[in-house]
């Protein structure tokens, strides 16, 4: 079998990039850009159709091997990533088997998923109306009624919220207030009423949450070591599954494993980063450090399901949990996520469930509207990533000059 093209095209209402692999055997694979990248991704997508072109996709490692050293930290390693993802949907399909029976067979027959925010083909009603703890305890109790009945949610809180902006003096810095850049000025060190309010904030979701639904909290990157350490000690008696992101995180490209660390170990709240690295060899400080107690890789920036998968083994040895991080994914990463968290070892949590707009319903087939269960989604057995695009449908949903995968 050998790749004769590379495709990309834009669903317009839904900002989303998706990307086909076609072969000479008829079999194609699809993978999707992360959310929100989709205005200058696709030039960078297809600048890596000249290195795959006449070459067996069945052969994945042997075709990541040509393109692996021209991707970056996010958003540089997307391209990489649904490139890695295309081609374990067109093995598996050539094989007639799910992928994950390509990256080891899975361990688990239904996979745990943790929520980030709102439902899956639902229309978002959800949303953090203000950054008082009072619109955190409105806005926990009613993500705590969606149905899916989670184990585990997540919330933006400190220099991943509103905070900054609406709280006087909320740190030493400058307002961040330049939408453009939003990470210009929007890190810092706490201030002291700007950390008790933070502390106030994270209590209100608890006491919405209960002990029945883990909290985990991303909150930067942006915070300074005193104060990163202080939040982790005060929030220490509510038991927070994870405060992620910190000190590095989004798209920083680096991670300060020596700074991680100086947290992680001063604190048993657990300490929680990676969603933006590309490559093994972006976690290897983070791991062999133990500068953090969970990572949390993302399929569709670190290079992919098998980068995931080695990754997440490499932690487990020593002693490193694994939430994958996913919000972003759409539809087609949701399908890689299932695929690959079937595969991890025992040090896996939970993958973050992407938020996939109302607008998708009818545009995918494979994943069912309620197919989260009591926090699981039960892992499909169609061959390859087990999802399909209503042709009909998309046609009609493409961004103004797009066409079907580029065809005429
Ligand atoms: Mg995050």
């Amino acid at each position: 079998m050998k790749i004769t093209d590379l495709k990309c095209m834009v669903i317009g209402d839904l900002h989303a990039l998706l990307v086909r692999i076609d072969t000479d055997e008829g079999i194609s694979g699809l993978a999707q850009i992360e959310g929100s990248k989709h205005f200058y991704l696709k030039p960078h997508v297809l600048f890596y159709k000249r290195n795959i072109l006449e070459q067996d996709p069945t052969d994945v490692e042997r075709v990541m091997l040509r393109i692996r050293r021209l991707g970056a930290f996010k958003p540089w390693g997307s391209s990489v990533s649904a490139i890695e993802m295309a081609l374990w949907d067109i093995a598996g399909k050539a094989a007639g088997v799910p992928v994950y029976k390509l990256l080891g067979g899975k361990i688990r027959d239904k996979v745990r998923v943790y929520n980030g925010g709102d439902m899956p083909y639902a229309p978002s009603g959800l949303r953090l109306e203000g950054t008082s703890p009072e619109d955190y305890f409105n806005y926990a109790s009613k993500r705590k009624k969606l149905p899916g009945q989670f184990k585990i949610m997540k919330f933006g809180i400190g220099f991943h919220s509103g905070m900054p902006w609406t709280f006087p003096e909320y740190h030493y810095g400058e307002k961040p207030l330049e939408p453009r850049a939003p990470y210009l000025y929007q890190e810092g060190l706490t201030t002291e009423r700007g950390l008790k309010y933070t502390v106030e904030c994270v209590k209100s979701l608890k006491e919405a949450l209960g002990d029945e639904i883990g909290l985990a909290l991303d909150c930067g990157p942006g915070w300074k070591v005193p104060a990163a350490i202080r939040l982790a000690k005060a929030l220490e008696p509510l038991n927070v599954m994870w405060l992620e992101d910190l000190i590095t995180g989004d798209y920083t490209p680096y991670t300060l494993p020596d700074i991680y660390r100086q947290v992680t170990e001063s604190t048993s709240t657990p300490i929680h980063t990676g969603e933006q690295i590309y490559l093994r060899q972006g976690f290897q400080g983070l791991i062999e450090k133990h500068a953090v107690d969970i990572i949390g890789p993302d399929p569709c920036d670190i290079g992919g399901m098998a980068e995931l998968k080695w990754v997440a083994e490499y932690a487990d040895m020593h002693g490193i949990l694994i939430a994958p991080h996913g919000v972003g994914d759409g539809p087609i990463g949701l399908a890689a996520l299932v695929q690959v968290s079937a595969t991890l070892p025992q040090n896996y949590i939970a993958f973050e469930l992407p938020i996939v707009a109302a607008e998708w319903n009818g545009l995918v087939e494979g994943l069912a509207k309620d197919m989260v269960k009591n926090s699981f989604i039960e892992v499909p057995d169609k061959p390859g990533m087990g999802i399909e695009l209503n042709e009909k449908a998309v046609r009609k949903r493409l961004k103004e000059g797009e066409t079907y995968f580029d065809d005429e």
